[in-house]
Formats: structure tokens, C-alpha cells, sequence
């Protein structure tokens, strides 16, 4: 046993800051993948950023007397929502935080704890976390896709976070799916975050039922107007036909978005986690088959299309990542 207690006691220790737009997270990781210890906390967002920055900053200082009570952790790793500039430390308004404006969040966290920190966007950092700790490990090219309210993305090329040119690379719910489409908030046409997100899923599911058809769904959650994707998916489980009629239009769709990843990246691993991955079997098995179908067969031999692992904590454990890969 020494050995390898000794071998962990050795391993860098950094703190994983999770900032949502529902919650807070951290957790003290070693670089072993071990979970010293974690918190939570509501993000309480209508309070604006500089209370929130003070809460997470005392959210951080509890969880290190807990598990690293010398202060010795060598990085701080930040994930959040939003336009993050990397190289500043600067998070830009992300969407679900109303009136942020511009906070230099590495700074505070960094001066506050006294420790070095970096940031990515959360999609980045869970690609990082599934890279280092989750279903991507051993994957040298691999893509991360995340599946909830919206789609998002983390490309790992030869074990590195492929950034682009000034940190944004990798925004797959942005890939166009159909030129002829729905306008996209982001500006462009026919975004595959239209048509395949957990909110798009939600939305078909509403007017479909609102159309005229009868629908487990409603009783489930209470109301049409509040049926969300996980609705979708439990239903689907179940056999409502209405699920499976939306399951069924959005597969393809999902499909021609994975299949434009796969050729663009040859990626030897897919890893696709967010709340539409729970389906599990009713999701991979559909898109495995589609993928085969539809990829360049030489790219299609040596995919493989496999669920997130690191769920709950893996907001925590992502951040975790972006702070060891700097360490
Ligand atoms: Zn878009």
C-alpha cells in the first residue's frame, strides 16, 4: 500500500471551479483523478458579479481547509459558460448570468487563493475531463459533443484542447445543418443546435402535442408548456409514441452534425454527454448505425461512438483538467 499512497500524496493537487449559471461547484482533484473533496452552491445570478465572485471565492476557501488544509494546490482550473478570453482570464457575458459584463475571474481566484489559474468555456473543460479522467481516455484525437438546453463542443487533437485562433474553436451546435433553415441567435443559418438540442427536442415535443396528438409526456410534467428533453427521454424509455415520432425526426439531423465532425477531425473517439445522453442505447445505437451509413469509410473504421462518464462531477473535474494541463 505505501507506494501507492505515496505515489498519490505526490500527485499535484488543483482546485476545480464550476461556475454555472444554476450552480456553483469546486472540488480538489489530484492528478490521479482522485475526488479529495467538493461543494456546492447556489449561483444565485440575479445577484451580479461581484457577489458572486465573493461566494465562490469563500466556496473555494471552505472546500481547501477541508481537503488541502496546507494551501498547498498547485493550479486553479475554471470552467464556465460564455465567451472566455483564455490567454486574458476574462469571462464575457455568458448568457445564463445576466448583467456580468466583463470579469477578470482568473485574477480575483488566482490573488484570492494564491494559487495559478486558467480558464476555458465549459464545454472545452468537460472535453479536457473526459480526456483526462472520463470515456475519452487513451483517445489521442478524440471530440467531446454535449447534448442538454444547448449543443457545444471540445476538440482534443493529438492529447491537446484544439483552442482555434483566439479560443473558440470547437462550437459544434454551430455546424450548419441545413443552409436553407431557421435563423440561429448566433447569426448564422440552420445550426444544428436548432433542430438537435435538448430545447429543440423539447419544442417539436410541445407542438406535436399542442397539434392535436395525446402524450404521456404532459401528465409527466405537469403541464404541455413545461415539458423539457429529459421529458422527451424518459417518454421515450417508456414507448410514448409521441417521443419517438420527435426521437425518430431529430436522429438524422444529430447524425449528418456527427458525421460532419467525423470528417472533419478522423477522431478515433466521440464523446457525447448533456442530459439527451442519458437515452443511452436509444441514442447510440441509432447514430452508430447512421455514422456507418454515412461516414467516409476510412473514418468510419476507426470511430467509435461512446456516452460521457463523468456526469454530475464533470463540470468539476473538467476544470480539474484545464488546471493540470497547465501545471
Ligand atoms: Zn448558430
Amino acid at each position: 500500500m505505501t507506494p501507492v499512497l505515496n505515489a498519490n500524496a505526490s500527485a499535484p493537487i488543483v482546485l476545480g471551479v464550476d461556475l454555472g449559471g444554476t450552480k456553483l461547484a469546486v472540488g480538489l482533484v489530484d492528478s490521479t483523478g482522485r475526488l479529495l473533496h467538493a461543494d456546492r452552491a447556489p449561483t444565485l445570478s440575479h445577484e451580479g458579479p461581484a457577489r458572486i465572485v465573493q461566494r465562490l471565492i469563500e466556496l473555494c476557501r471552505r472546500v481547501m481547509e477541508v481537503g488541502a488544509p496546507a494551501g498547498n494546490i498547485a493550479a486553479i482550473g475554471i470552467g464556465c459558460a460564455g465567451q472566455i478570453d483564455s490567454g486574458a482570464g476574462i469571462v464575457r457575458n455568458p448568457a445564463n448570468i445576466p448583467n456580468w459584463g466583463e470579469v477578470p475571474l482568473v485574477s480575483l481566484l488566482s490573488d484570492a487563493l494564491g494559487a495559478p489559474g486558467y480558464i476555458e468555456n465549459d464545454a472545452n473543460a468537460a472535453a479536457l475531463g473526459e480526456h483526462r479522467f472520463g470515456a475519452g481516455r487513451g483517445a489521442r484525437n478524440m471530440v467531446y459533443m454535449t447534448i442538454s438546453t444547448g449543443v457545444g463542443g471540445g476538440v482534443i487533437i493529438d492529447d491537446k484542447l484544439y483552442r482555434g485562433e483566439n479560443g473558440n474553436a470547437a462550437e459544434l451546435g454551430h455546424i450548419t445543418v441545413d443552409y436553407r433553415g431557421r435563423r440561429c441567435p448566433c447569426g448564422c443559418i440552420g445550426c444544428l443546435e436548432l433542430y438537435a438540442s435538448g430545447s429543440a427536442i423539447a419544442a417539436e415535443a410541445r407542438a406535436l402535442i399542442q397539434g392535436g396528438l395525446s402524450s404521456s409526456m404532459t401528465a409527466a410534467a405537469g403541464s404541455v408548456d413545461v415539458i423539457t428533453g429529459r421529458h422527451v427521454v424518459e417518454a421515450l424509455r417508456q414507448g410514448d409514441a409521441v417521443a419517438r415520432q420527435v426521437w425518430d425526426g431529430v436522429l438524422p439531423i444529430l447524425g449528418a452534425g456527427v458525421v460532419s465532425v467525423i470528417h472533419a477531425f478522423n477522431p478515433s473517439r466521440i464523446v457525447i454527454g448533456g442530459g439527451i445522453a442519458q437515452a443511452g442505447e436509444l441514442l447510440f445505437a441509432p447514430l452508430r448505425d447512421y455514422v456507418a451509413r454515412h461516414t467516409i469509410p476510412i473514418m468510419a473504421r476507426v470511430v467509435e461512438l461512446v456516452e460521457a462518464r463523468l456526469a454530475d462531477q464533470g463540470g468539476i473535474y473538467g476544470a480539474a483538467a484545464v488546471a493540470i494541463q497547465n501545471c
